[in-house]
């Protein structure tokens, strides 16, 4: 008698329906780092944040200065520069199931680029008044060696400027000072919002409202996730 294998073999249609790409956008200070972490952690796919990338690589040469110098003003640095950091990335193993993608794209430009390497299955776009982003941004401390973010009211530390993650040094980063914040605020706009219409455009956006406590934001945020992946 042949004996019949009751284990199914994985179709490519199960690895697409279990695939998780995701890109969260949202102004800055929404609260994509912190989303970001915990859909990671949630779905077990990797936290790709460009400006995480970029703060480990502020030295990178671009043909006008180094990465540091645009991250100072608020300015997006130059694609090239940040397309060889997210390729890099991407082609590591562990985004085959999906990814948390936090700070990209940030224009028409990075989408398209995007498009060519990877299909998305979902873009969440964090909304948040913007009184409330100015309150997260001045008030956010980083931990200077894992990039957690915390807040100096909506998200202490344990101990004062000391990372509960990885006791690190938690520093207030050099663009969330408040004409920085502005001009970050000012890229948004011009560049990043347009894309909430092109995600639109393809069934793929979902608004979450950003406002609330972190707790009640990513109760929101757990939702959209099981009903649309
Ligand atoms: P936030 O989400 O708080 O605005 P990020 O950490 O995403 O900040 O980005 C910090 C800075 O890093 C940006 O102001 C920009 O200079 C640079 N940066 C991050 N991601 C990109 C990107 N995809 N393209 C160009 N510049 C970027
Ligand atoms: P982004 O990555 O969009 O720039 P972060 O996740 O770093 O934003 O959050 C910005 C700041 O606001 C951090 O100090 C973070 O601890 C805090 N924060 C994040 N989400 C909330 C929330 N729902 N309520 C209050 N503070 C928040
Ligand atoms: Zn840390």
């Amino acid at each position: 008698m042949v004996e019949v294998s009751q284990e199914v073999p994985e179709s490519i249609g199960d690895t697409m329906s279990n695939r998780k790409n995701i890109v969260v956008l949202g102004p800055p200070g929404a609260g994509k780092g912190t989303q970001c972490e915990k859909i990671s952690e949630t779905y077990d796919i990797p936290h790709i944040s460009t400006g995480k990338m970029l703060r480990e690589h502020k030295d990178l040469e671009t043909e006008h200065g180094t990465a540091r110098d645009y991250m100072e003003k608020g300015d997006l640095v130059p694609d090239r520069v940040v397309y060889r950091i997210l390729d890099h990335r991407l082609e590591k193993n562990d985004t085959k199931q999906g990814f948390v993608l936090d700070g990209f794209p940030r224009d028409m430009e990075q989408a398209k680029h995007l498009e060519e390497r990877r299909e998305l299955d979902l873009v969440i776009s964090l909304e948040v008044d913007q009184e409330e982003i100015m309150v997260r941004l001045t008030g956010r401390r980083v931990c200077e060696d894992c990039g957690e973010s915390f807040h100096i009211k909506f998200r202490p530390p344990e101990e004062e400027k000391v990372c509960d993650e990885c006791g690190g040094d938690l520093i207030h980063r050099d663009d969330d000072k408040r004409e920085v914040i502005e001009e970050r605020l000012e890229e948004y706009r011009n560049k990043t919002l347009p894309l909430k219409e092109f995600y639109n455009d393809k069934d793929l956006l979902e608004e979450v409202d950003g406002n609330g406590s972190i707790e009640e934001v990513w109760k929101k945020t757990r939702q959209t996730l099981e009903e649309t992946l």
